[in-house]
C-alpha cells in the first residue's frame, strides 16, 4: 500500500464507518467543508478534551475562554489580518480557475521558500510554468483569506465583520478582562478551542486544508526578559502532546521557520511537521508573538494592556508565546498513524490502532447468538454496567462474530466482549484484543 492508496483508504473508511463525510454531500458538496459523523465527532471531542485536560484543567497557570466568532472589525484591522492575511493567487488565463501560486510551483518542483509575489511571477515567466490545464497563468497577486460578512440589517462599511481566521484574537481581546477578574501571577496563559474560517484558495488533502476547521490555541503571557524559557517550556509540552496522541516520535519533526517565511507577528516560529500520507506537512505551530497583539490593542483601543508585577511598580506589556493546534490535522495524524492492514487467518484485515483513551468506542458487547434469550439477557446486563462505567460502549449483535470483530476493528474498538454458553456456567466472558486478536476469558468485573 503506497501513501496515496493509504490516504484513499482512510478517506473511504472515514465515510463508510461514520467518522467524516464531505460537507453538504446530498447537494453535491461544498468544497473545503467536512461533516463529522457519530464516531468522528466522538474522536474529535476525545482529542479536544485531552488537550483541555492537559493544558487547562491539570495546570494552575491556565484560564479557559470561549469568545464570540464574530468580532468588531477593528480587531482584524489592528491585528494586521485585513492588510496581510493573504495567500499568493494565480489565475488560469483561459479557464479563470484560481490556484495557490506557491503550491502550483512546489508541485512543479520549484523551491518556493521565502519568495515574494514578484519572485513567483518571475519564476513562472522564466520557466514558462503553465496551469494544470496547460494554459498561460496571470501574474501572482495577493488574496485575503478572511470570509467577510455584515452584522445587522444595514449593509455598509461600518457593519463589516469577518468570520475569525484564528481563535487567538478572541483570547487577546479578553486578556484585560481575565486580568481584572483574576489578577493572575505571570506567567499565565489563556486557552481557547473553537471554529476558525479561512477562504483557502485550493482546499485539499481531505480535512488537512479545509475552509472551516477547529483550532485549539494558547496565548501564554510572559515577562519579555523570560520569553526564551517559556518558548522552551512549550516546545517540550508540544512533544508531550504528540506523545499523548500516540503519534510515533520519528514521524514528528521540528522546522525552525526562517524569518522570510514567518507570519507578520512572529519573531520565532517552530512548525511541528508530521509525516502524513500526503507528505511531511505542518501539524501545529509554536510562535513567539512578542507584544505585537497587546501592543496593537493598546494603541488602537486606547486601553492600557500593561501588567504590574505584584508588590512592585514594575509595569510592562507582557510578551506572548503561542502554541497553536489544529484539531483536524491532529485527527488526521491520529487516523493515519492508526490505520493498519494485516492478515488474519489468510484474510486481509483493516483496523484502526487507536490509543484506547482516544477510541470512540472502548468496548463492544455481543451475545454469541442473538436468538438465545439467556445469552442476550446476560450480555445486556454486562453492556449496561460497562456503559454506566465508561459511556463509550457499543451493543453489537449483527451478523456472525467474525463480522462483528471486523466491524469493530475498522472503528478501532480496543475490546470486544462476547457472552457465550460458558458465561452461563461460570460467569466468565471472552474479551478479544483488537491488535493481537487474542481472546481470553475473564470475569466481567475484571474488564
Ligand atoms: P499552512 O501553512 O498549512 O496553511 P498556517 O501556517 O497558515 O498553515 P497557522 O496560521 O499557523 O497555519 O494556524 C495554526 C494551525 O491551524 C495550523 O498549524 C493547523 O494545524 C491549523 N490550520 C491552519 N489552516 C488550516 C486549514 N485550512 N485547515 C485545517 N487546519 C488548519
Amino acid at each position: 500500500m503506497n501513501d496515496q492508496q493509504k490516504m484513499e483508504n482512510i478517506v473511504s473508511l472515514a465515510k463508510r464507518r461514520g467518522f467524516i463525510y464531505p460537507g453538504s454531500d446530498v447537494y453535491g458538496g461544498l468544497s473545503g467543508t467536512w461533516d463529522f459523523g457519530p464516531l468522528g465527532v466522538t474522536l474529535k471531542r476525545n482529542i479536544m478534551q485531552l488537550w483541555w485536560k492537559m493544558f487547562v484543567s491539570d495546570r494552575d497557570d491556565m484560564y479557559g475562554v470561549d469568545a464570540a466568532i464574530l468580532m468588531n472589525q477593528k480587531v482584524w484591522q489592528a491585528s494586521g489580518h485585513v492588510a496581510t492575511f493573504t495567500d499568493p493567487l494565480v489565475e488560469d488565463e483561459v479557464t479563470h480557475l484560481r490556484y495557490r501560486a506557491d503550491h502550483l510551483l512546489k508541485d512543479a518542483g520549484y523551491p518556493v521558500d521565502g519568495l515574494n509575489l514578484a519572485d513567483m511571477t518571475k519564476l513562472i515567466r522564466d520557466n514558462n510554468v503553465k496551469s494544470p490545464a496547460g494554459n498561460e497563468l496571470s501574474d501572482v497577486r495577493t488574496f485575503n483569506m478572511m470570509f467577510k460578512t455584515t452584522v445587522g440589517p444595514v449593509d455598509d462599511e461600518s457593519s463589516v465583520s469577518y468570520l475569525r481566521p484564528e481563535t487567538a484574537q478572541g483570547i487577546f481581546t479578553n486578556y484585560k478582562n481575565v486580568l481584572d477578574s483574576f489578577y493572575p501571577d505571570l506567567p499565565f496563559g489563556l486557552a481557547q478551542q473553537g471554529k476558525a474560517f479561512r477562504n483557502e484558495i485550493s482546499p485539499r488533502d481531505f480535512i488537512f486544508r479545509s475552509r472551516e476547521f477547529e483550532q485549539m490555541e494558547i496565548e501564554y503571557f510572559v515577562d519579555p526578559a523570560k520569553w526564551e524559557e517559556a518558548f522552551e517550556h512549550w516546545r517540550q509540552q508540544v512533544w508531550q502532546w504528540t506523545e499523548a496522541l500516540g503519534l510515533p516520535t520519528e514521524n514528528v519533526h521540528e522546522l525552525e521557520v526562517p524569518e522570510s517565511d514567518r507570519a507578520h507577528y512572529s519573531k520565532r516560529t517552530i512548525d511541528f511537521e508530521f509525516d502524513f500520507p500526503i507528505g511531511r506537512e505542518e501539524l501545529l505551530g509554536l510562535a513567539y508573538r512578542t507584544d505585537f497583539d497587546l501592543g496593537n490593542i493598546q494603541r488602537e483601543s486606547g486601553k492600557n494592556m500593561e501588567y504590574t508585577v505584584k508588590g512592585t511598580n514594575n509595569k510592562f506589556v507582557p510578551h506572548v508565546i503561542e502554541p497553536s493546534f489544529g484539531v483536524e490535522r491532529a485527527l488526521m495524524a491520529v487516523l493515519s498513524s492508526a490505520y493498519t492492514e494485516d492478515e488474519v487467518n489468510g484474510e486481509k484485515r483493516i483496523f484502526l490502532k487507536l490509543p484506547e483513551h482516544l477510541a470512540p468506542v472502548k468496548f463492544a458487547v455481543s451475545p454469541l447468538l442473538k436468538n438465545k434469550p439467556e445469552l442476550v439477557a446476560r450480555a445486556k446486563e454486562i453492556y449496561t454496567s460497562l456503559k454506566q462505567k465508561y459511556g463509550a460502549v457499543m451493543w453489537d449483535d449483527n451478523g456472525n462474530i467474525g463480522k462483528r470483530y471486523r466491524r469493530q476493528d475498522e472503528i478501532g474498538t480496543p475490546n470486544c466482549v462476547v457472552v457465550d454458553f460458558t458465561t452461563l456456567e461460570d460467569g466468565s466472558v471472552t474479551v478479544r484484543d483488537r491488535d493481537t486478536t487474542e481472546q481470553k476469558r475473564v470475569q466481567p468485573g475484571e474488564l
